[in-house]
């Protein structure tokens, strides 16, 4: 088998830890696999990085940037190549731009427009084990880029996807993916299996377990994906196109996102083109727009309220400022102090009243929605902050006692 293994940052946090990564990957060449590995940076790393930056810059510019958070993968690689070598494992370590793995341009957000396969063939050919850096990448005109926070995921699944790996492993600090985060929320399951469908929108909901693109992308390019713990030898979570759901749960996850931001702009004329104003003018900035609210006309006016992620908002408040009189409004306010929490589950598309389930819940323990927005697999709220983590809670009672 051809094995792609992605360990995050924890897993290799220190020394011993990756000493007993080495061990699990050699096991797993032993065994006859051909292994590619893939790293995130040790520990806290990329913060610290991103600290040192601001020391020196609080706004360097994003090429540079990328230069430094490039090399906490690059010190991974190298040290568990190390421990490899010791164990007499035939081993070379691969940066994003030796693979090389093409980016577009976009620094610290970056796309994955290709995986070359070649070196990495022919490493496999001599029975190497490959370690890659996770998270970066390399641009057409040979830039280093990254991928945007917890992307290591997404370099595992696109190089798994590139040479048609058997299966992509991502090993974490937690034994596959829960009902909601096992270490805040109480009674949390483990899930044996999760559709991409369902494991998509909770990683863009805010489950961190995995980076939402790697869900994406293993999707589009069939690569089958399994979420493990590097401290327990025992079977993950599987994520694939069809589970069989035995338990018959109507959702199969929460989910919660603090980095969101409320706008609300207030007393504009209720007529045709003000919400494109509005919208396009974020539109044009690139910024998205989330959960959208619009209040029905009073006396010819009316409010549109919407959320935005928590670190565009200064840049979409001072555009609709900029706009005032272009739109037509009386006030304009932002609010910080607001986080979504989301039920996820195909089991909606087949069953009635899960929504108001949610809201039940949310009522027994006096807990305001301020927004509410549904697709066909999920529904999302948007609450006060400080009211997120016990929302979380109550609905995972509600739904799983
Ligand atoms: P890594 O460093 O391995 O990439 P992350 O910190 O990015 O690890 O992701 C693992 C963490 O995701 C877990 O420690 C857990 O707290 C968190 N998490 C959030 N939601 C979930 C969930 N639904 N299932 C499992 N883990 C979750
Ligand atoms: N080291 C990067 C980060 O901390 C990438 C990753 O861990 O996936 O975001
Ligand atoms: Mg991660």
């Amino acid at each position: 088998m051809l094995l792609v293994q992605k360990f995050g940052g924890s897993s290799v946090a220190d020394a011993e830890k990756i000493k007993r990564v080495a061990g699990i990957i050699a096991d797993n060449y032993c065994d006859g696999n051909d292994v590619v590995v893939v790293l995130s940076a040790q520990g806290d790393t990329t913060d610290d990085l991103l600290e040192k930056a601001a020391e020196i810059n609080p706004n360097p510019s994003k090429r540079e940037l990328d230069v430094l958070l490039s090399t906490g993968e690059q010190i991974s690689v190298a040290l568990m190549s190390m421990a490899l070598e010791k164990m007499g494992m035939p081993v070379v370590s691969l940066t994003g731009w030796q693979v090389p793995v093409s980016t577009n341009f976009q620094h610290g957000n970056a796309r994955i427009r290709s995986v070359s396969t070649e070196r990495l063939r022919q490493e496999l050919d001599r029975r190497r084990i490959v370690i890659v850096t996770g998270f970066q990448g390399i641009s057409g005109t040979g830039e280093i880029t990254t991928l945007g926070r917890g992307g290591s995921d997404t370099s595992a699944v696109a190089v798994a996807a590139a040479l048609h790996a058997d299966k992509c492993q991502i090993y974490t600090d937690v034994d596959g993916v829960y009902t909601a985060d096992p270490r805040k929320v109480e009674g949390a399951r483990r899930l044996d299996e999760i559709t991409y469908d369902e494991m998509m929108e909770l990683a863009s909901l805010g489950a961190q377990v995995l980076h939402n693109r790697s869900v994406e992308m293993a999707k589009r390019y069939g690569v089958e994906l399994e979420v493990l713990s590097s401290y327990e030898r025992k079977p993950g979570t599987q994520v694939k196109e069809v589970v069989k759901n035995v338990e018959q749960m109507k959702i199969s996850g929460i989910a919660k996102d603090h980095n969101v931001a409320r706008i609300a702009v207030v007393g504009v004329k209720d007529e045709p083109g003000v919400a494109f104003k509005v919208f396009r003018s974020l539109a044009n900035a690139k910024i998205n727009v989330d959960i959208i609210l619009q209040s029905i006309d009073r006396n010819g006016l009316n409010d549109i309220s919407f959320t935005v992620a928590e670190d565009e908002l200064d840049k979409a408040f001072e555009i609709l400022k900029g706009r005032r009189d272009h739109i037509g409004y009386s006030d304009l306010f932002a609010s910080k102090n607001v986080a979504k929490v989301s039920i996820v589950g195909a089991g909606m598309l087949s069953s009635s009243g899960i929504a108001a389930t949610m809201f039940e819940a949310l009522s027994d323990a006096k807990i305001n929605i301020q927004m509410i927005s549904t697709s066909e697999i999920k529904v999302s709220v948007l609450l006060d902050e400080s009211c997120a983590d016990k929302a979380v809670q109550v609905i995972h009672n509600k739904f799983f006692n």
